[in-house]
This record gives structure tokens, sequence and C-alpha cells, in this order.
């Protein structure tokens, strides 16, 4: 019972994934390792395109739904153990990945990009030429410090990146400059 209770406390209700409090102790686990390893880290935020108007044109059930299929093309993605996918809020997932590349963090966030497009859920209403949905992703990467940073500032570097593969038109992946 307890064991059960522990084990719903970490995942998301809807998806299966990981929910928010697992990643919010599992990035800062990382932070810690990565400050004594010297290893690269990835933060990537990943957020569906155009989803209020899937949920305004197809309904709030088929939108779970959607979510759904989204979490488990992204779940079903060749991973290492020590990589994680959450579902970070709504329409928005998280990817950490460790010691990795930049080339590498970039093409595991275009194969999630990828991995979601092929599920070729029927998006009527997107202004992208392809009417499938869709999402956006923002990649960080990092070597944790002493002190270790906090993790609220590794997502912020994330989200601004995400902010700017929706700004430059959706459907792609952007990288954090500094
Ligand atoms: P953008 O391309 O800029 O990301 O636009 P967007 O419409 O995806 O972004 P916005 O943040 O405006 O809308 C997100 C929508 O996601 C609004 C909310 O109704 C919906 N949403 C959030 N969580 C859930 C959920 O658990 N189920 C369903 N069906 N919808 C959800
Ligand atoms: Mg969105
Ligand atoms: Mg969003």
């Amino acid at each position: 019972m307890n064991h059960t209770l522990e084990t719903l406390a970490l995942l998301d209700g809807l998806t299966g994934l990981a929910n928010r409090r697992q990643f919010d102790i599992f990035l800062r686990e990382t932070i810690a390792q990565s400050v004594l390893s010297g290893k690269r880290i990835a933060l990537i935020m990943l957020d569906v395109d155009m989803f209020k108007k899937y949920n305004d044109h197809y309904g709030h059930v088929e939108g779970d739904k959607c979510l759904q299929t989204v979490s488990h093309a992204l779940s079903s993605m060749p991973r290492r153990k020590e990589d994680l996918i959450a579902r970070y809020d709504g329409e928005e997932f998280v990817i950490i990945l460790m010691d990795v590349t930049e080339e590498g963090a970039v093409a595991f966030a275009e194969r999630a990009l990828e991995a979601i497009r092929r599920q070729r859920i029927p998006h009527e209403l997107t202004t992208l030429d392809e009417k499938v949905v869709t999402a956006s992703a923002g990649v960080y990467l990092f070597v944790g410090t002493t002190p270790a940073q906090a993790p609220e500032s590794v997502i912020i570097r994330a989200d601004k990146a995400l902010y700017q593969a929706k700004s430059k038109g959706r459907n792609r992946v952007e990288i954090a400059t500094e």
C-alpha cells in the first residue's frame, strides 16, 4: 500500500510519465551529480503546438487522448536509464539527458518532435502546413557548478529557448545560447 502510494505520488495520472514532483527531485540530484563528475546535462523543454486550438476544436476528452499519445511517443523513444522524461505541466514535457554533447542533445530533441509528428494526430486548426499535431522544443546544456545552480534558473534557460522556437514558427528545436 505504502509502495503503491509512493509510486503514484511520482507519476502523472493522465499519461503515466514521471510527474513534476519526480522531475524536481531528479533534476536536483542530476545537478548535484554533475557538480561532482563534471558531466554535462541537457534539459529539453517540449511544448505541444497550438494545443488550445486542438482542445477548442476536438474537445477536452480528445485533448487528453492526444496528450496520452504524445506521451507514449516520447516514452517509447530509446534512451539511457539515467535520462528522464516527465510531464511538466499541461501540454509541456521535460527531458533530462546526462553526459551529452550539444549535437546529441539537439538530435534527441529533433527525434522527439519527429516521434510526435509520426503519430499523425489530425489537427485541422494548426497554422502549420501539415495538419497534424506538432511540438516545439528548447534545449539548454550546462555543467553543475559550486554552488549548484537552482533548478529554476536552469528551467528558465530551457524555457527561453522554447520561446524562441515558438516565435520562429514552431515545429522546431532551438538551443539556448547561454
Ligand atoms: P503554443 O503553440 O504557443 O504552445 O500554443 P498553445 O495553444 O499550445 O498554448 P497555450 O498555453 O495557449 O494553451 C495550452 C492549452 O493546453 C490550454 C489548456 O486548455 C490545455 N491543457 C493543459 N492541460 C491539459 C490537459 O491535461 N488536458 C487537456 N485536454 N488540455 C490541457
Ligand atoms: Mg503549447
Ligand atoms: Mg504550454
